[in-house]
């Protein structure tokens, strides 16, 4: 079994304190690696070695041409190897390999629009009110600590990696310590793309340790985080201290939005992967569905119907469109869930039960749940659940269930299915999220802004939203009188 080391100064080097931690296959709920858990060292060594890069390399000075230029590379060298990080991604994660080589494929897009976009951004010259010339400039932020959680490993590291990377900044990556195998691909390619040593440093190890000690550290100077709203307001509370930069993307309770105009069964069938794609671990699932009551038993018809027939399966199979959960952790966390919703009086209509036979039998495997009759109070629809549990609300009135749509405290994402324009535009408006699909579960494009409203998060990734991010603005004054 391999042992992954840590990524620091361009060089792959052990932990200082020699200690490696196991990583699982949740399919089989065996190891099949092992990495190094970092300590405070070793981030010291990281942010080091980045600070280094940045205040003495040539990365942040180079024309945004020539770093474009090694992030095509980089683009390419992640085609070249698609299919064996698609497979390391599905191993670690339990992540359907269609799904994985679609997102390794998408990583690649995302290093290809940022080299592409780096020399479209442009600063301004500004008319001030004495004789000169005022402009901007968009300078690097610095060092910058790009931290993701296990639900998109790959994709979430080349959302934060490829913007900051081509900006000027150095990077540490900490991928989630469940599954940090597919960010290790990203410290090999960097290598071979051309990223000068210490531009790209990969950390592995424990976020309560390693990850808070990368956020405290002095040396950096922007955090970039991605994962659970409690621990993004541990790592807001630490940044305060020094005024550090931070960029959070948290958690959402999406709603997906049916009206009777809608075209219903087409609904139903789509939002099914809506909210248990990628086994329901999706920031953006839609869980809760607020659906018109004329429609609602059509449309729980429908859905349950799709649902049965998605195929949940070994995520080597090509066939399979759900597999386990990360870990038998989440899934016993998902059952409790699923236990406290009948407590609290929805009517679970379909599945929720562990699947212990034949190819289930060591993984982490759960039937999608759908809880019928539930209302918008209960803590099944309030709480982040994080695996494939959907409430479908009946909804009479417009504004009563705009009102009850708005009310948590996540604002991350969502759909509504109208076939009525005027009533997609007003709704839309309303929703407050940060993204939102009309007549599709779609809202994340590497080319558009993504992030959240309220306590789903602060900046935005994705889209020439996620430079400025990734920047600070420097403005010159040059007098001419
Ligand atoms: P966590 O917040 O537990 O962990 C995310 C990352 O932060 C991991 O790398 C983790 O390391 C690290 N970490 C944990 N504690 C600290 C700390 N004190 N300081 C610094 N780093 C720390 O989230 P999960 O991994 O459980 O991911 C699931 C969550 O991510 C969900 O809430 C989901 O909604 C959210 N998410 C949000 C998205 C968005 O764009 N809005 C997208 C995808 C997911 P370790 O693994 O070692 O604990």
């Amino acid at each position: 079994m391999q042992t992954h080391e840590l990524l620091i100064g361009g060089k792959w080097t052990p932990a200082q304190s020699g200690e490696t931690f196991e990583v699982i296959d949740p399919a089989r709920t065996e190891p099949i690696a092992r990495a190094a858990k970092a300590g405070t060292a070793d981030v010291d060594a990281a942010v080091r070695a980045a600070r280094n890069a940045f205040d003495e390399g040539p990365w942040p000075n180079m024309l945004a041409s020539q770093r474009a230029a090694v992030l095509y590379k980089f683009a390419n060298l992640i085609r070249d190897h698609l299919e064996e990080i698609a497979q390391t991604e599905s191993r670690n994660v339990g992540k359907p390999i269609t799904d994985s080589r679609d997102e390794v494929g998408a990583g690649a897009y995302c290093f290809e629009y940022y080299a592409g976009a780096i020399t479209k951004y442009f600063g301004e010259t500004i008319p001030v009110s004495k004789p000169g010339l005022d402009y901007t400039l968009r300078v690097p932020c610095g060092v910058v600590a790009a931290i993701v959680p296990w639900n998109f490993p790959f994709a979430m590291a080349c959302w934060k990696a490829a913007p900051a990377l081509v900006t000027g900044n150095a990077v540490i990556l900490k991928p989630a310590s469940y599954t940090p195998l597919s960010a290790l691909w990203l410290g090999r390619l960097a290598l071979e793309a051309g990223i000068p040593e210490g531009v790209f440093n990969i950390i592995t190890g424990p976020g309560s340790t390693a990850g808070s000690a990368l956020v405290a550290h002095p040396g950096v100077d922007k955090i970039s985080f991605t994962g659970e709203t409690t621990t993004g307001t541990q790592i807001m509370k630490q940044a305060a201290e020094a005024i550090k930069r931070v960029s959070l993307e948290l958690g959402g309770k999406s709603p997906n939005i049916v009206f009777a105009d809608a075209d219903v069964e087409r609904a139903a069938r789509n939002s099914v992967l809506g909210v248990f794609g990628n086994c329901g671990q999706d920031c953006c699932a839609r869980s809760r569905a607020f659906v018109e009551q004329s429609v609602y038993d059509q449309f729980v018809e429908a859905f349950i119907d799709q649902t049965r027939q998605t195929i949940i399966g070994d995520p080597l199979d090509p066939a399979t469109q759900i597999g386990p959960m990360v870990s038998l952790h989440q899934r016993d966390h998902v059952r409790r869930y699923i236990q406290l919703g009948q407590e609290e009086g929805a009517t679970l209509a379909y599945g929720g039960d562990i699947l212990t036979d034949g190819i289930y039998a060591k993984g982490a495997y759960i039937r999608p749940a759908v809880f019928t009759h539930a209302t918008n109070a209960m803590r099944i629809s309030q709480e982040e659940i994080f695996g494939p549990v959907v409430n479908v609300i009946p909804f009479t009135d417009e504004d009563e269930m705009i009102r009850q749509v708005n009310g948590t405290r996540y604002g991350l994402s969502g759909s509504l299915w109208t076939n009525n324009l005027s009533r997609a535009l007003r709704v839309a408006r309303q929703i407050r999220s940060g993204v939102l699909g009309v007549n599709s579960s779609s809202s994340v494009f590497i080319e558009a802004p993504f992030g959240g409203f309220k306590q789903s998060g602060i900046g935005r990734d994705l889209g020439m939203h996620s430079l400025d991010h990734f920047t600070e603005v420097k403005n010159i004054f040059i007098y001419l009188g």
